[in-house]
């Protein structure tokens, strides 16, 4: 990604470097830099709450079988995937896929990760819209992310004879950037509906609910980042567009 932004920048500029080029680099290490932060707290919180126990002893496996069946979903199956943060539902096959410190684990952070992954098996038995948006999304993100590098980087250089290609790279772009943000809601109505039904069966009490929903807040902040991140950076490839087509 940086590779292809310097490109883009001495394809535009030569060696030139001027104030709102600056600008544009601060506006990206920024981002890098909250991104680098935010998964560094990330990482800083889950290790303690892996730390501490739940009162009741129930294991990742115990919370995500029990948060399914109260709300009344009998054909999802939870089941053990290798791995570390390789937890996630699968819409297809109809499983939640627990990581190995998740599944046999009887922390906090296990049973935050375990409802918020069982919230995304509520969002798809209740049909959650942006759920549906996002799946149906998925084919054409996959194919946009495989080319769009090529294409924006093939794009920036033919941007005076065939700008064409650019447009199509940075539709490509725009896709995936729409993505993210459809990825927000989904993750945070998952870790909502999570620690709302943490609460209300029961599991955990008045000190560990502040710990589940710090876990899952922090994790939803990665993806504000990322949403923004990518939002900006589709800002900057349509301004070497404009620019370079001001050029001709
Ligand atoms: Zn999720």
């Amino acid at each position: 990604m940086i590779y292809n932004l310097i490109i883009a920048q001495y394809a535009q500029t030569g060696t030139h470097i001027s104030g709102s080029n600056l600008m544009i680099y601060g506006i990206f290490i920024f981002f890098a830099l909250l991104s680098w932060i935010i998964q560094r707290i990330l990482k800083s919180k889950f290790k303690k709450y892996s730390e501490i126990a739940m009162p009741n002893g129930m294991t990742g496996k115990d919370v995500a079988e029990k948060m399914l069946r109260e709300n009344g979903i009998n054909d999802v199956k939870v089941q053990h995937i290798g791995g570390q943060l390789t937890d996630h539902y699968n819409p297809a096959t109809k499983i939640v896929n627990l990581s190995d410190e998740v599944y046999l684990s009887n922390s906090i952070a296990a049973a935050a990760v375990a409802a918020h992954e069982c919230g995304h098996a509520v969002q798809h038995a209740t049909s959650y819209p942006f759920l549906n948006m996002r799946s149906k999304m998925v084919p054409s993100v996959s194919f946009a992310s495989k080319w769009m590098q090529w294409i924006l980087l093939a794009g920036i250089f033919t941007i005076s004879s065939f700008p064409q290609l650019m447009i199509a790279g940075i539709v490509l772009f725009a896709l995936t950037t729409l993505f993210s943000f459809v990825t927000l809601p989904v993750e945070i109505n998952a870790s909502r509906r999570a620690v709302t039904w943490l609460s209300n069966a029961g599991i955990t009490n008045n000190s560990t609910y502040p710990m589940a929903t710090d876990a899952l807040r922090w994790a939803a902040y990665t993806y504000v980042v990322a949403a923004l991140s990518s939002l900006a950076t589709l800002v900057y490839y349509i301004l070497i567009f404009l620019g370079g087509r001001g050029r001709n």
